[in-house]
């Protein structure tokens, strides 16, 4: 990985799965580069990739964000509201996704561009997470000026890193092993599955009686958050299958369900950013799930129950047509849906969104 030109490593990290235990691989195995790693702060992040990424800081060193390197006066940070009001109200889409570019791509690229300038780096390589068990493609959001100088490398697809080497490397780093409900359920371990239900009953009436706690969360899912931490993964990756902006529009209505149990208060919002764009266009708008179709239309008891039958119909499906292809032995492994999302609605990984945002 050397080259006779001062060259700017970078690694960028969504607050997502595998450019996390990307930029835990290359700490490890390539100590020596100096690896440059950034995450760009929406806004709009779930607590849960904040804190993600603050632990994350603790093992692989300094995180920048490149809006902050850029801009180091008290000037208002250019976010998802500042953007949004530029953009009259108008949310993001998959057809008009100003957010990524605006948010994420422009502050990277000035980042970059200064760095060359300020330091004579002379070319940019670019590390992302793309698995050795991914489709061949590049996912990336970039324009024909960086291309001139900027290099992609994928060294999990080089180094055959699948999806389970990504586990596995989430689960030795073991970031959340000082995290109390994960210290509280690893003392489990060996009891019965009822009585490991009775202790998330009882975990979830102590933090409904707690008056900070906003949440509406159930036993099952407090579970799957905890499970999903003691496997080293963000507690997010219990509930939903991806990182990037709390409302994105990628994320599955199963999802936006979730989100509304979780944090109902951002649900609220997300709904308040969709009356506002209605206010602004009397003619008719794009909601966060589409034409015609905001938030409310999936809060009746009715339309619940219809989105959550239909999505454990999808993941057995998934499931059965998987497991036709494993030995009984893989099978006893606990699968969870949020690490099969997009296979199970037939997506390509992501949902459409690049590398930047989901990763
Ligand atoms: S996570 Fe979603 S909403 Fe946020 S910048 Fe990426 S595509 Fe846009």
């Amino acid at each position: 990985m050397s080259s006779t030109k001062k060259t700017l490593h970078v690694l960028g990290l969504s607050g997502g799965k595998d450019s996390a235990a990307l930029a835990m691989y290359m700490r490890k195995n390539y100590p020596d580069l100096d690896m440059h790693y950034y995450f760009t702060d929406t806004g709009k992040e779930l607590p849960e990739v904040i804190d993600f990424v603050n632990r994350l800081e603790g093992y692989v060193g300094t995180i920048i964000d490149p809006y902050e390197e850029v801009y180091t006066s008290n000037r208002e940070k250019k976010n998802f509201d500042f953007h949004l009001k530029k953009h009259k109200n108008y949310l993001p889409s998959p057809q008009a996704r100003w957010c990524t570019i605006q948010m994420k791509l422009v502050p990277y690229e000035l980042w970059v561009n200064k760095k060359m300038k300020d330091e004579g780096y002379e070319e940019v390589v670019s590390y992302v997470g793309i698995r050795a068990d991914e489709p061949e493609r590049t996912g990336f959001m970039t324009n024909s000026i960086s291309e001139n100088y900027m290099k992609i490398k994928m060294p999990f697809r080089e180094d055959g890193i699948d999806r389970n080497g990504v586990f596995d490397i989430l689960r030795k780093a073991d970031l959340f092993s000082d995290h109390p409900d994960v210290i509280s359920y690893r003392e489990l371990k060996e009891l019965s599955e009822s009585e490991i239900t009775a202790h998330f009953s009882a975990l979830v009436e102590k933090k409904h009686r707690d008056p900070k706690y906003k949440g509406n969360v159930d036993a099952k899912t407090l579970q799957k958050i905890v499970e999903a931490m003691d496997d080293g993964k963000p507690g997010y990756y219990g509930w939903r299958s991806r990182s990037g902006c709390t409302f994105c529009f990628y994320q599955q209505k199963i999802e936006w369900l979730r989100l509304k149990e979780i944090y109902p208060e951002a649900f609220e919002e997300a709904k308040k950013y969709e009356k506002a764009a209605e206010d602004e266009r009397e003619d008719g708008t794009f909601y966060w799930l589409g034409k015609d179709t905001p938030l409310s239309t999936l809060e009746s008891d009715a339309r619940k129950e219809q989105i959550e039958m239909n999505h454990k119909k999808k993941f057995e499906r998934f499931l059965k047509k998987k497991n036709k292809r494993r030995n009984a032995l893989q099978i006893a492994v606990k699968e969870i849906d949020t690490d099969y999302m997009d296979d199970i609605y037939d997506e390509a990984e992501g949902g459409g969104a690049c590398v930047t945002c989901y990763k």
